[in-house]
């Protein structure tokens, strides 16, 4: 006979099964013991971990608190004082509210909480063991709580089972710590493992300090700040300059309303921000943060809160992507020396102190300018000895910018393999990548045209044919009316022929070098899709298959031309694909790979 097999399960078991989506590991643990003291308004965190966290985590806050009547709920599930009906759910302002965490943790683990409010004299304890509630202690306590986690999944082997090496749960916590120290400006964070500090930041510290002491001086530095406003939505922060780009998104950090999260949309909107100034396969590094009207966003789409689902997505995304590449626009990307130099210490062991043979030596322009500063660039270093009015610093670390006003662009220059370009500046020399720098050139130009719609095309007296497959002529032939936009007039001349009716005036390759780049793009692209965009893509496929610019012996004259022509776009150190256009080693960088630094 068939008997009744439905049951409803105890509350451990419950809770057992709610930890395993909030607390996967010590890393949550910590997040959401974090999260409370955040809540709780504290000032100063403290983080103490043995074993990465697997033996103990401790967190103690100056926060406000608990009377003995909370420690009776606290390790309730549902228990919370941070949500009382589902409509505060749609303006949640607390980085916890489903009051889960607690209980959670306290079911597969051994737990204590102290806990005493600013306004009592004492404060109170309690213990759990794997859901086993204790008694509520009198004891004396500082001010605040302090929750110790002993013993994670202790009562639950196999979840232990799935825990790594203690140094690489060290790590997931310790990056918890950090981006909460990152999120909360105004608290102080401290971690220590086994007594050591891995974590110290002071209340404090402004973005940048926390960021030095985080990642050290080098990206600190090189941050550039960001800030856009849409209504009440305001998106505030630093970001780096392209050269610092990783293959992963770690160093990629977004808070929303100082709540630490990842998410795909924000992340595609970093990525378009960055569009045209990183390779397609690196992720930028920034740090921001998002402020919504919490009506704006719904954060209980997930336990751990880490995903949201935004009201206005597609706004918001053209918010951020307009504010991102507003800071991108103004920083220096050229990669400097010195990093380079690393890399190619790293790469060979040994930094590039042999430069390759010059190939075509240019003679000094007859006209070399009088001021000495800068007809001499590399030997200026007794200072004074570069005359009256010469440079505002005479730091060698003075910014390049500062003088960029002032140069003239004049050489001499070498020319390395007929594809570099060398160049002394007042502290160094750079070495521009002529290719990058013209196909910059070219798109920004192109661009600009474009935007005000007029791009120049030069007609063809008889029209130029180029013989292709027939696939490649009727995939053209479905686009020519997009085409002609970007200034190619094509027309469909047979079966296997194209013929080309006008180019654009800026196009300096082959009209056919043209045609095929516009082809190899459409293949890739699959359609034009948006315009500069299309453009983007066509400029690329042309410089790697070199049709501009390639293998040219250059005059100094047209040299001067391609940097004065540079100098006249907003962003030229990039290609738009993103390689830089140039680098530069300044004197610091020399007497490092000279080992007299
Ligand atoms: P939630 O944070 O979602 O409310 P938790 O289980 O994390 O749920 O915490 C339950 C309750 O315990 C909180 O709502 C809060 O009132 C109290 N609490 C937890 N940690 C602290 C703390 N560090 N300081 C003060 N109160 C706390
Ligand atoms: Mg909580």
């Amino acid at each position: 006979m068939t008997e009744a097999v439905i049951g409803v399960l105890p509350e451990l078991v419950r809770n057992q099964i709610a930890a395993g989506e909030v607390v996967e590991r010590p890393a949550s643990v910590v997040k959401e013991l974090v999260e409370n003291a955040l809540d709780a308004g504290a000032k100063r965190i403290q983080v103490e971990l043995e074993e990465g966290g697997t033996a103990l985590i401790r967190i103690t806050d100056d926060g406000c608190g608990m009377v003995a009547e909370d420690l009776e709920l606290a390790f309730e599930a549902h228990a919370t004082s941070k949500l009382r009906e589902v409509s505060d759910l749609d303006h949640i302002a607390s980085l916890g509210f489903r009051g889960e965490a607690l209980a959670s943790i306290a079911s597969v683990a051994r737990c204590r909480l102290v806990s005493r409010p600013h306004d009592r004299d004492t404060g109170f304890s309690r213990e759990v063991d794997g859901g086993q509630l204790g008694p509520i202690v009198e004891c004396g306590a500082p001010v605040g709580t302090s929750i110790e986690v002993r013993d994670l999944f202790y009562n639950t082997p196999a979840r232990r089972r799935f825990l790594k090496r203690p140094s690489t749960e060290l790590a997931r916590c310790t990056d918890v710590v950090q981006r909460a120290a990152l999120a909360n400006l105004g608290v102080g964070f401290t971690a220590l493992h086994g007594g050591r500090r891995v974590v110290d930041v002071e209340p404090q510290m402004d973005l940048r300090e926390r960021l030095r002491r985080i990642f050290g001086a080098e990206l600190a530095d090189a941050l550039v700040p960001v800030h856009g406003l849409d209504g009440t939505t305001e998106l505030t922060g630093l970001i780096a300059p392209p050269r610092f780009a990783r293959r992963d998104t770690s160093r990629q950090m977004w808070f929303l309303n100082g709540r630490s999260l990842r998410d795909k949309v924000l992340i595609r909107a970093m990525k378009e921000g960055y569009r045209g100034f990183l390779d397609d396969h690196r992720q930028p590094v920034a740090f921001l943060n998002l402020s919504l009207d919490p009506g704006a966003v719904d954060v209980n789409v997930h336990p751990t809160k880490s995903e949201v689902r935004f009201r206005e997505e597609r706004r918001l995304f053209g918010f951020i992507v307009r504010t991102l590449r507003d800071g991108v626009g103004t920083m220096d990307v050229a990669t400097p020396g010195e990093s380079l130099l690393r890399t190619a210490e790293r790469r060979c062991g040994w930094g590039p102190a042999t430069l390759p043979d010059p190939g075509v030596l240019i003679p000094r322009s007859p006209q070399a300018p009088s001021d000495p500063s800068f007809s001499t660039p590399v030997v200026r270093e007794v200072p004074g000895s570069s005359g009256a009015g010469a440079m505002p610093s005479e730091s060698t670390d003075a910014p390049v910018d500062a003088w960029a006003a002032r140069d003239e662009l004049r050489g001499p220059y070498v020319q390395v393999d007929r594809t570099y370009i060398l160049r002394g500046l007042p502290d160094g020399f750079e070495i521009i990548d002529q290719h990058a720098l013209h196909e910059r050139i070219t798109f920004e130009g192109l661009k600009a045209d474009l935007v005000r719609g007029a791009i120049e095309v030069q007609g063809m007296l008889v029209p130029e044919l180029v013989e292709l497959s027939r696939a490649e002529v009727q995939l053209l032939a479905g686009h020519v009316d997009t085409i002609a936009k970007l200034g190619l007039e094509l027309s469909v001349f047979g079966e296997t022929t194209i013929a080309i009716q006008g180019a654009p005036v800026r196009w300096k390759g082959s009209p056919e070098s043209l045609v095929r780049s516009v082809l190899t793009a459409l293949q890739e692209r699959g359609e034009v899709g948006e315009l500069v965009e299309f453009l983007e893509d066509v400029l690329h496929s042309a410089a790697c298959r070199g049709s501009v610019m390639a293998g040219d012996a250059l005059t100094e004259g047209e040299i001067q031309a391609l940097l004065e022509s540079g100098r006249q776009i907003a962003s030229d150190q990039t290609c738009p694909h993103g390689r830089p256009t140039r680098v530069r080693f300044t004197l610091a960088d020399l007497e490092k790979a000279f080992h007299r630094r």
